[in-house]
Protein backbone atom coordinates (compact mmCIF):
# COMPACT_ATOMS: atom_id res chain seq x y z
CA UNK A 1 0.00 0.00 0.00
CA UNK A 2 1.34 3.17 -1.17
CA UNK A 3 0.62 6.60 0.82
CA UNK A 4 0.75 9.65 -1.09
CA UNK A 5 2.13 12.60 0.60
CA UNK A 6 2.08 16.33 -1.38
CA UNK A 7 4.97 17.45 0.15
CA UNK A 8 5.45 21.31 0.25
CA UNK A 9 7.82 23.72 2.10
CA UNK A 10 4.90 26.27 2.59
CA UNK A 11 3.80 26.91 6.66
CA UNK A 12 1.50 30.24 6.70
CA UNK A 13 0.35 32.82 3.95
CA UNK A 14 0.09 36.62 4.98
CA UNK A 15 -2.06 38.60 2.95
CA UNK A 16 -0.88 42.40 2.95
CA UNK A 17 -2.29 45.38 2.68
CA UNK A 18 -0.24 48.19 0.47
CA UNK A 19 -2.58 51.08 0.25
CA UNK A 20 -4.97 51.47 -2.21
CA UNK A 21 -5.73 53.55 -5.26
CA UNK A 22 -7.21 56.92 -4.46
CA UNK A 23 -10.81 57.57 -4.34
CA UNK A 24 -11.46 54.58 -5.56
CA UNK A 25 -11.02 52.21 -2.40
CA UNK A 26 -9.58 49.51 -4.44
CA UNK A 27 -6.81 47.60 -2.31
CA UNK A 28 -3.45 47.20 -3.56
CA UNK A 29 -2.45 43.66 -2.48
CA UNK A 30 0.70 41.97 -1.49
CA UNK A 31 1.19 38.08 0.08
CA UNK A 32 3.87 36.76 1.94
CA UNK A 33 4.65 33.27 2.05
CA UNK A 34 6.70 31.68 4.88
CA UNK A 35 8.92 27.91 4.40
CA UNK A 36 9.03 25.50 7.18
CA UNK A 37 13.15 26.46 7.04
CA UNK A 38 12.57 29.65 7.81
CA UNK A 39 12.75 31.56 4.50
CA UNK A 40 10.29 33.71 3.13
CA UNK A 41 8.80 34.38 -0.31
CA UNK A 42 7.12 37.68 -1.00
CA UNK A 43 4.83 38.29 -4.18
CA UNK A 44 4.97 41.60 -5.36
CA UNK A 45 6.19 44.69 -3.36
CA UNK A 46 3.61 47.40 -3.85
CA UNK A 47 4.75 51.42 -3.80
CA UNK A 48 7.46 53.32 -3.49
CA UNK A 49 8.35 54.32 0.40
CA UNK A 50 8.74 58.18 -1.12
CA UNK A 51 4.66 58.54 -1.85
CA UNK A 52 3.94 57.47 1.84
CA UNK A 53 1.23 60.20 2.97
CA UNK A 54 1.01 62.17 -0.08
CA UNK A 55 -1.75 63.37 -0.39
CA UNK A 56 -1.47 64.37 -4.28
CA UNK A 57 -0.16 61.18 -5.16
CA UNK A 58 -2.47 58.53 -7.26
CA UNK A 59 -1.88 55.81 -4.87
CA UNK A 60 -2.51 56.12 -1.65
CA UNK A 61 -0.17 54.63 1.20
CA UNK A 62 -0.61 55.33 4.65
CA UNK A 63 2.37 55.64 7.50
CA UNK A 64 2.68 51.40 7.94
CA UNK A 65 1.04 50.10 4.85
CA UNK A 66 4.82 50.25 3.13
CA UNK A 67 6.05 46.73 2.36
CA UNK A 68 9.09 47.26 4.52
CA UNK A 69 6.15 48.44 7.74
CA UNK A 70 3.99 45.65 6.49
CA UNK A 71 6.92 42.83 7.13
CA UNK A 72 8.20 45.03 10.22
CA UNK A 73 4.66 43.93 11.86
CA UNK A 74 5.13 40.75 11.99
CA UNK A 75 8.89 40.71 13.07
CA UNK A 76 10.51 40.75 9.63
CA UNK A 77 13.40 43.05 7.84
CA UNK A 78 13.41 43.09 3.81
CA UNK A 79 16.75 41.08 3.97
CA UNK A 80 14.40 37.88 5.85
CA UNK A 81 12.83 38.39 2.04
CA UNK A 82 15.08 35.43 0.12
CA UNK A 83 12.75 35.75 -2.93
CA UNK A 84 10.36 38.30 -4.72
CA UNK A 85 7.82 36.65 -7.26
CA UNK A 86 7.21 39.65 -9.13
CA UNK A 87 3.52 38.93 -11.06
CA UNK A 88 4.32 41.79 -12.98
CA UNK A 89 6.25 45.19 -13.04
CA UNK A 90 3.02 47.84 -13.29
CA UNK A 91 3.39 50.64 -10.47
CA UNK A 92 1.38 49.43 -7.79
CA UNK A 93 3.16 45.82 -7.90
CA UNK A 94 7.05 46.32 -8.28
CA UNK A 95 7.29 49.90 -6.96
CA UNK A 96 9.56 48.76 -3.82
CA UNK A 97 11.17 46.12 -5.88
CA UNK A 98 14.49 48.40 -4.94
CA UNK A 99 14.06 47.80 -1.36
CA UNK A 100 15.16 43.44 -1.94
CA UNK A 101 18.87 43.57 -3.48
CA UNK A 102 19.65 40.86 -1.67
CA UNK A 103 16.83 38.58 -2.68
CA UNK A 104 16.35 36.59 -6.06
CA UNK A 105 13.48 38.51 -7.61
CA UNK A 106 11.50 35.87 -10.20
CA UNK A 107 9.87 37.40 -12.96
CA UNK A 108 8.65 36.03 -16.43
CA UNK A 109 11.13 36.38 -19.17
CA UNK A 110 8.22 38.10 -21.36
CA UNK A 111 6.86 40.38 -18.60
CA UNK A 112 10.76 41.68 -17.96
CA UNK A 113 11.76 42.49 -21.59
CA UNK A 114 8.46 44.39 -22.06
CA UNK A 115 8.72 46.08 -19.41
CA UNK A 116 12.60 46.91 -19.95
CA UNK A 117 11.42 47.69 -23.63
CA UNK A 118 7.97 48.77 -24.41
CA UNK A 119 8.61 52.35 -23.47
CA UNK A 120 4.51 52.50 -21.54
CA UNK A 121 4.31 54.87 -19.40
CA UNK A 122 2.68 51.62 -16.51
CA UNK A 123 6.52 50.57 -16.32
CA UNK A 124 8.04 54.05 -16.59
CA UNK A 125 6.25 55.68 -13.86
CA UNK A 126 7.81 53.54 -11.03
CA UNK A 127 11.17 52.20 -13.73
CA UNK A 128 13.90 53.89 -10.95
CA UNK A 129 12.28 51.72 -8.53
CA UNK A 130 12.05 48.07 -10.48
CA UNK A 131 15.10 48.93 -12.97
CA UNK A 132 17.67 48.50 -10.44
CA UNK A 133 21.14 47.64 -11.46
CA UNK A 134 21.69 46.26 -7.71
CA UNK A 135 18.57 43.63 -8.21
CA UNK A 136 19.32 39.74 -9.10
CA UNK A 137 15.89 39.07 -11.36
CA UNK A 138 15.76 35.29 -12.19
CA UNK A 139 14.34 35.26 -15.63
CA UNK A 140 12.08 32.34 -15.76
CA UNK A 141 9.69 31.05 -18.88
CA UNK A 142 6.38 29.52 -17.99
CA UNK A 143 5.02 27.02 -14.88
CA UNK A 144 8.07 26.70 -13.06
CA UNK A 145 7.93 25.66 -8.74
CA UNK A 146 10.43 27.67 -6.92
CA UNK A 147 10.22 25.76 -3.62
CA UNK A 148 8.31 22.43 -3.04
CA UNK A 149 4.77 23.44 -3.08
CA UNK A 150 4.77 27.07 -4.44
CA UNK A 151 4.62 27.36 -8.62
CA UNK A 152 4.71 30.38 -10.22
CA UNK A 153 1.85 30.07 -13.49
CA UNK A 154 2.31 32.23 -16.56
CA UNK A 155 -0.88 33.75 -17.02
CA UNK A 156 -0.28 36.76 -19.74
CA UNK A 157 -2.67 39.09 -21.28
CA UNK A 158 -3.03 41.85 -18.59
CA UNK A 159 0.65 42.43 -19.61
CA UNK A 160 2.57 40.07 -21.05
CA UNK A 161 4.31 37.27 -19.02
CA UNK A 162 1.71 38.15 -16.06
CA UNK A 163 1.80 35.25 -13.21
CA UNK A 164 0.53 33.57 -10.82
CA UNK A 165 1.25 31.90 -7.48
CA UNK A 166 -0.05 28.62 -6.63
CA UNK A 167 0.88 27.68 -2.80
CA UNK A 168 0.06 24.62 -1.63
CA UNK A 169 -0.66 25.08 2.31
CA UNK A 170 -0.99 22.38 5.07
CA UNK A 171 -4.41 22.80 6.47
CA UNK A 172 -5.96 25.44 3.86
CA UNK A 173 -4.44 23.44 0.99
CA UNK A 174 -3.95 24.69 -2.36
CA UNK A 175 -4.31 28.57 -2.60
CA UNK A 176 -4.20 30.83 -5.55
CA UNK A 177 -2.84 34.39 -5.65
CA UNK A 178 -4.42 35.15 -9.21
CA UNK A 179 -2.83 38.44 -9.49
CA UNK A 180 -4.43 40.70 -11.92
CA UNK A 181 -5.58 37.44 -14.48
CA UNK A 182 -8.88 36.39 -12.93
CA UNK A 183 -11.82 39.25 -12.48
CA UNK A 184 -14.00 37.43 -9.15
CA UNK A 185 -17.45 35.89 -10.90
CA UNK A 186 -16.95 36.26 -14.41
CA UNK A 187 -17.41 34.11 -17.56
CA UNK A 188 -13.96 34.55 -19.40
CA UNK A 189 -15.41 34.80 -22.49
CA UNK A 190 -17.56 37.54 -21.61
CA UNK A 191 -15.82 39.21 -18.74
CA UNK A 192 -15.00 43.13 -18.80
CA UNK A 193 -11.65 43.97 -19.51
CA UNK A 194 -10.08 46.72 -17.79
CA UNK A 195 -8.08 49.46 -19.22
CA UNK A 196 -5.08 48.01 -17.93
CA UNK A 197 -5.48 44.56 -19.54
CA UNK A 198 -3.07 44.89 -22.96
CA UNK A 199 -4.17 41.61 -25.01
CA UNK A 200 -7.81 40.99 -25.22
CA UNK A 201 -7.88 37.29 -26.52
CA UNK A 202 -4.61 36.10 -24.16
CA UNK A 203 -6.29 37.60 -21.02
CA UNK A 204 -9.74 35.34 -21.54
CA UNK A 205 -7.10 32.49 -22.06
CA UNK A 206 -5.38 33.14 -19.20
CA UNK A 207 -8.15 33.66 -16.71
CA UNK A 208 -9.75 30.27 -18.27
CA UNK A 209 -6.15 28.47 -18.04
CA UNK A 210 -6.64 29.61 -13.96
CA UNK A 211 -10.08 28.49 -13.75
CA UNK A 212 -8.84 24.84 -14.87
CA UNK A 213 -5.75 24.75 -12.78
CA UNK A 214 -8.28 25.45 -9.69
CA UNK A 215 -10.45 22.90 -11.08
CA UNK A 216 -8.06 20.36 -11.24
CA UNK A 217 -6.04 21.02 -8.02
CA UNK A 218 -8.68 21.55 -5.95
CA UNK A 219 -8.09 24.87 -4.89
CA UNK A 220 -10.69 26.13 -2.78
CA UNK A 221 -9.70 29.50 -1.90
CA UNK A 222 -8.72 31.96 -5.15
CA UNK A 223 -7.44 35.95 -3.98
CA UNK A 224 -7.97 38.24 -6.82
CA UNK A 225 -5.69 41.60 -6.76
CA UNK A 226 -7.76 45.28 -6.55
CA UNK A 227 -11.55 43.33 -5.48
CA UNK A 228 -12.19 45.29 -2.13
CA UNK A 229 -15.40 43.51 -1.37
CA UNK A 230 -13.22 39.90 -1.49
CA UNK A 231 -10.04 41.57 0.30
CA UNK A 232 -12.34 42.71 2.98
CA UNK A 233 -13.78 39.26 3.32
CA UNK A 234 -10.08 37.63 3.56
CA UNK A 235 -7.44 37.28 6.97
CA UNK A 236 -4.72 39.78 6.90
CA UNK A 237 -1.81 39.68 8.89
CA UNK A 238 -0.88 39.73 11.37
CA UNK A 239 -3.05 36.33 11.06
CA UNK A 240 -2.09 34.20 8.08
CA UNK A 241 -3.34 31.01 6.32
CA UNK A 242 -2.10 27.82 7.49
ZN1 LIG B 1 -2.64 45.40 -10.51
Amino acid sequence: MFIVTLMTEATELFLLHYGAVRGHGVPIPGFLIRLRDGRHILVDTGCPAEIIGDAAHPFEVGPHEHVTGRLAALGLAAADVSTVVVSHLDPDHAGANDEFPHADLVVQRRQYEHARSSGLHRYEWMRAYWDDPRLRYRLVDGDVEIAPGVTVLECGGHVPGHQAVLVELPETGPVLLAGDAWMRGTDPAARPMTPFDLDEPATRLAQRRLMEIADARGVRLVIHNHDAEQWASLRHAPDGYR
